[in-house]
């Protein structure tokens, strides 16, 4: 059993929801138009989909690449905890419901995604293998301000290769878990990867990738590939 802990509070990882296409100049890297919110004043609904917790690795000073991929992706992503139960929330139930953030990678081997996508089939291994969750230490949040203003960074190899702030999102975060509130009963312990920003790519064995949460840095890790 896979568990966090942020504030002293040790929870179980139950389950992790991500979301696709939250920020939309990374719809329009992966080829996809950014969910039109504006024109129907009815929002789309947002992709989800999940990772099993056995994805999770927590404070991780090295990532392992699958053996079965040659383009494993870096998604840097805000990552949400749950403390208490949701279903059906609204979303001020939502944001108040959320004890502690952190940052995550959500790796996808985009190879197996594109087939995947391509015949129609679900992304489960593309995004769901061992070590597919990194995740940095929860940092404990207060209310719903944090939710708004939270902004994170990844670099490859002292080089930027992604940013990304909560302003930017589609689906903010409090109306996003709110949502998926009323898809997946949420409950407490449950992570939410809330998207990623514009500038995904491959890994490599050997890089060095750090992610800052805040301007704090709070994933220091080392690439390797497994044989
Ligand atoms: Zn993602």
């Amino acid at each position: 059993m896979r568990t966090t802990v942020a504030a002293g509070r040790e929870l179980p990882v139950g389950k992790i929801v991500c979301v696709g296409r939250n920020y939309a100049e990374h719809a329009r890297e992966m080829g996809v138009a950014p969910p039109d919110r504006s024109s129907t004043g009815c929002p789309s609904e947002p992709v989800l989909f999940l990772k099993p917790s056995t994805a999770l690795l927590v404070e991780p000073t090295h990532i392992y690449l699958p053996s079965f991929s040659t383009e494993v992706h870096h998604e840097v992503e805000l990552v949400v905890r749950v403390g208490r139960l949701l279903c059906r929330a609204t979303p001020q139930e939502a944001a108040a419901a959320v004890d502690a953030v952190a940052l995550g990678l959500d790796l996808t081997a985009r190879d197996l995604q594109a087939q995947a996508k391509k015949a129609g089939l679900p992304w489960a291994v593309a995004k769901g293998f061992d070590g597919a969750a990194p995740l940095s230490a929860l940092v404990p949040v207060d209310g719903a301000d944090a939710l708004a203003s939270a902004s994170f960074t990844l670099e490859v190899n002292g080089v930027m290769r992604q940013a990304g702030a909560c302003a930017e999102m589609l689906w903010p975060l409090p109306q996003l878990i709110a949502h998926i509130s009323a898809r997946f009963t949420l409950e407490p312990g449950d992570l939410v990867f809330s998207g990623t920003p514009a500038g995904v790519a491959a890994l490599r064995a050997g890089d060095q990738v750090r992610g800052t949460l805040n301007g704090a840095v709070l994933l220091v890790a080392t690439v390797h590939q497994r044989e």
